[in-house]
């Protein structure tokens, strides 16, 4: 998706503050954190939100387990791991993203 910001960070056209990676999915700050620790979870596939990503096992398995390992790297373990879906939800960026939102860091 020429147009999608999340596939510019995936392919490094636009810079991001990545905390880890694996062949599925990247994990980075949130530009506007809304917690002491706030990460996205993207998988490197574009799908539009997580309904669509849900069909895509591989990919799926690839952000379940970069949040599992970056959860454990920059949080304290209590966080919330959260999928916007759709405007009315709050979804702005129309790419599949999981937010890793904890008040403490690890
Ligand atoms: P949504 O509202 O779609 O669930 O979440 C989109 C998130 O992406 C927002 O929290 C917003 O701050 C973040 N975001 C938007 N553009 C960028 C960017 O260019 N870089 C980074 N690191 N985060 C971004
Ligand atoms: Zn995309």
């Amino acid at each position: 998706m020429s147009d999608c910001i999340f596939c510019k960070i995936v392919e490094g056209e636009i810079p991001s503050d990545r905390v880890g990676e694996n062949d599925g999915a990247i994990a980075f700050r949130d530009i506007n954190p809304e917690a002491p620790v706030h990460l996205l979870v993207v998988p490197r596939a574009h799908s539009k939100n997580i309904s669509e990503l849900s069909q895509d096992s591989e990919s799926m398995d690839a952000v379940m387990s970069l949040m599992r390992e970056v959860s454990e790297q920059h949080t304290n373990g209590h966080f919330k791991f959260l999928f916007n879906t759709g405007e009315e939800a709050g979804q702005t960026v129309f790419h599949a993203h999981g937010h890793i939102l904890s008040q403490g860091a690890s």
